[in-house]
């Protein structure tokens, strides 16, 4: 009697195009090439997929961690994923016996533990942090709650105030958004985003995806005790080259009115969290509303100092801007003691004035720049993704004049979640 036929299984990666922002985040990451999208999925080939695990941290929303175990002649194909408005059930496999796992499907990674913090870049494709970035929070980091909220199950918020940040002339608006959670827990730390679900269809009819946003309040509210949180936006009106484009989820935030409702995700993010040790030093690199994690930072020292907590850490801040306007620090934020925080702020578009961008400001602020380095200090960069490079070059400078081996200091703050990145 001839022995049963082998079955072939494979434990095929797949990506929830219900949960996906097509963020382009995971494309970006993977080594091999397998993961390609059109206007409407990111998909995996599952002929290239080695389940390296590589796109799994990255990944904003959690979207990319999901599994289907599959006959491997018949895997999910990349046009029939392209398709889809959500993932198909887990299918029927045959008994036990006839079966064979393919050996790269049991190295596929475990779930993952939730998200890593992004920003979307309203109507414009968003491209993941490429300098080296720790993927781990600092030891210290308070634990966050994550993914309590999804696409099927939101919580509704509602808008508590939305405050013009920038002059009723200036050419951008940026906007200090107030969000009221009423009796719904909603937990956030200072470093996370949450997930904005804007009304209505695309061009194609299909529900906006969602997009997320960095809270720019603190742990305990943006007013101190309440359910509230706040976030900093700007209405997107061109992309990154100028060409003409309307945000579909800034325009909405930035338009709402006190009292409309908002649907919301989250809270994401796990990683760019700040430290909670007394002696931690933060440096805080941002541009635009890049600032919204280093506002939010800012005022949960702010409020510990207030308290007179014990602080030995120092804050140090350098903020790009175009025009002052744009800081989205005001009130008891713009009268900080310099003991307490350390500001170094550029503007590129006053004028009359020279354009000074943060890598400027870091250049000429070297001495202080590595004191901190050489300490127990946390480095946080948010905004445009050009200042990126800049400021890596920035920070290689600062090193090469004080004597520190910027690329061994480097890995070993990442390695020891000293060293976070967010840029778009
Ligand atoms: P922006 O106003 O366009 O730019 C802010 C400042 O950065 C300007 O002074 C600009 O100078 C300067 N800049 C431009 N290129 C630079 C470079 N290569 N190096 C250093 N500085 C440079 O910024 P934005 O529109 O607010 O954008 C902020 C970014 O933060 C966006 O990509 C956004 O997605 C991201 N982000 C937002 C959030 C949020 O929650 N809203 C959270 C995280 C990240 P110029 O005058 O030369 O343009």
């Amino acid at each position: 009697m001839n022995a049963p036929e082998q079955v072939i299984l494979l434990r095929q990666h797949l990506i929830d195009p219900e949960v996906c922002i097509r963020c382009n985040t995971c494309e970006e990451t993977c080594p091999i090439d397998a993961i390609t999208h059109d206007e409407r999925n990111y998909v995996v080939n599952a002929d290239i997929c080695n389940a390296c695990n590589a796109c799994i941290s990255p990944c904003p929303t959690g979207s990319i961690d999901n599994w289907r175990t599959v006959l491997r002649a018949s895997a999910y194909s990349i046009a029939e994923q392209l398709t889809w408005d959500e993932l198909p059930a887990q299918q029927e496999l045959p008994a036990e016996g006839a079966l064979q796992v393919e050996p790269e499907a049991e190295s596929a990674p475990a779930p993952a533990d939730g998200t890593a913090l992004a920003a979307v870049v309203d109507g414009q494709q968003v491209n993941a942090a490429t300098t080296s970035t720790s993927q781990v929070p600092p030891w210290s980091a308070a634990h966050p709650y994550l993914n309590l909220y999804n696409l099927k199950r939101p919580v509704t918020a509602t808008v508590a105030g939305n405050f013009r940040l920038t002059a009723p002339d200036a050419d951008s608006d940026v906007r200090h958004i107030v969000l009221d959670f009423g009796t719904c827990f909603f937990p956030v730390l200072e470093g996370q985003s949450i997930g904005i679900l804007p009304p209505g269809t695309d061009a194609s009819g299909k529900p906006h995806y969602l997009r997320m946003y960095s809270v720019a309040s603190a742990r305990d509210g943006e007013r101190e005790g309440y359910n509230n949180l706040s976030l900093t936006v700007k209405r997107v009106e061109t992309d990154h080259e100028g060409k003409p484009v309307r945000g579909v989820a800034s325009n909405y935030l930035c338009d709402l009115q006190k009292g409309d409702t908002v649907q919301v995700t989250g809270p994401f993010g796990t990683n760019f969290l700040m430290p909670n040790h007394a002696g931690s030093n933060i440096l805080m690199i941002c541009t635009g509303t890049g600032s919204a994690p280093m506002r939010a930072m800012t005022e949960h020292r702010r409020r510990m100092f207030a308290k007179g907590k014990p602080l030995d850490g120092k804050l140090t801040l350098f903020f790009g801007a175009r025009k002052p306007e744009e800081l989205p620090y005001f009130g008891p934020l713009l009268k900080l003691p310099s003991e307490f925080i350390d500001m170094h702020l550029a503007f590129s578009r006053v004028s009359g004035q020279p354009r000074a961008y943060v890598q400027d400001k870091i250049r000429a602020a070297s001495q202080r720049v590595a004191e901190l380095l050489r300490g127990d200090t946390y480095v946080y960069i948010c905004g445009l993704k050009g200042m990126e490079a800049g400021v890596m070059e920035a920070m290689q400078e600062v090193c090469s004049a004080n004597q520190i081996d910027w690329p061994a200091l480097h890995a070993k703050m990442v390695a020891e979640g000293r060293f976070h990145v967010e840029t778009y």
